[in-house]
């Protein structure tokens, strides 16, 4: 099979590989499509570790076409998840307490095990989420990563229909993030962003309010407009959008961060005890997670842009990325 590869020169190139013999609780799938996610752009310029040799992509919808003799919870005909939270242990204090994306031994397509930017793909059956009937393989793909993170990081937010919360970074998740907050969560939705295409886009995708840090005070409007907001996610990877957050809410507040900037953010102690004001990390989702953010999906309440790609253009969905000329996601169809 064709596949896309981490190279120890950090290139993603597509070579031949051999597909192996299922084991006990795995099943094949044959690829449909994959997005590309800024993940996957770390994991081949070895930001995280050299992983050279491994297939990329954990944003993966595949047809099932073969299953081990175990194996209940797919079966032949199934279109099912490449996630990049690939396989829990199942039995530690975090995979008992639905909590499993913080596994210690957790594996991670694309990463720790061969992902979906490939023409076949294994998967621990019941780690592979079944995608449903009515949502389209293209935008399935999107909500595998930056649907789930979005619709999760609302989540840990903790708030109740017609609460205002700030989406900071408008890109391809937090258009996303707009989207679930809107019409899965029904959320009063500020969007902020230094991008003016971005703030349209949100506000197209049903945004209350859309402000441009370069352009306006964003903590002095959020606290003049709506007195604060109830909740913020932050996807920015700028350190000054998770400072703005803190500054952007009200008592009691949450904020969750999921962007990942590599500095420290500013919150001041009398704030935060004060104040009340609660700061969460979000990472992806777990199966539940994901189910419920395809059945979003499937209803039509959510749509992720997507644009589909041949596998030869990576290297150049990469380049694009770098120059942060993506507006929604890339998908590599197979
Ligand atoms: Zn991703
Ligand atoms: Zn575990």
């Amino acid at each position: 099979m064709k596949a896309i590869v981490a190279t120890p020169e950090r290139r993603a190139d597509v070579v031949e590989k051999e597909i192996r013999p299922l084991k006990h609780g795995e099943a094949l799938l044959k690829m449909i499509c994959c997005g590309v996610c800024h993940t996957d752009l770390h994991v081949k310029n070895a930001d995280f570790g050299d992983v050279s040799g491994i297939v990329l992509g954990h944003e993966g919808i595949g047809e099932v076409i073969e299953v081990a003799d175990d194996v209940t919870s797919l079966k032949v005909g199934d279109r099912s998840s490449v996630a990049w939270f690939f396989e829990g242990c199942g039995h530690c204090e975090y995979c008992t307490t639905g909590r499993e994306t913080l596994c210690r031994e957790v594996k991670n397509a694309g990463y720790t095990a061969d992902g979906g930017m490939a023409e076949y793909c294994i998967v621990t059956a019941d780690y592979s989420v079944k995608v449903p009937e009515g949502l389209d393989s293209a935008p399935a793909s999107s909500i595998t990563c930056a649907g789930v993170t979005c619709y999760k990081a609302i989540k840990e937010a903790n708030l109740i229909p017609g609460q205002w919360i700030v989406i900071s970074g408008l890109g391809g998740l937090g258009n996303l993030a707009v989207q679930y907050a809107k019409k899965v969560f029904n959320l009063k939705v500020i969007g902020v962003d230094i991008n003016e295409k971005q703030l349209e886009f949100a506000k197209e995708s049903g945004a209350d309010l859309v402000i441009n840090p370069l352009n306006e005070d964003v903590e002095a409007v959020i606290q003049e407009k709506v007195g604060g907001a109830h909740g913020a996610v932050v996807t920015a990877v700028a350190r000054t959008a998770f400072n703005q957050a803190v500054g952007s809410v009200r008592a009691g507040a949450t904020i969750v961060a999921v962007g990942l900037p590599p500095e420290s953010m500013d919150l001041s102690i009398p704030r935060l005890v004060l104040d009340g004001i609660s700061v969460k990390g979000s990472l992806v989702g777990t199966r539940q997670d994901l189910a419920e953010a395809f059945q979003a999906g499937a209803e039509g309440k959510v749509v992720p842009t997507c644009q589909l790609r041949p596998m030869e253009d990576i290297e150049d969905i990469f380049e694009e990325m770098e120059q942060g000329k993506i507006k929604g996601r890339m998908v590599i169809e197979f």
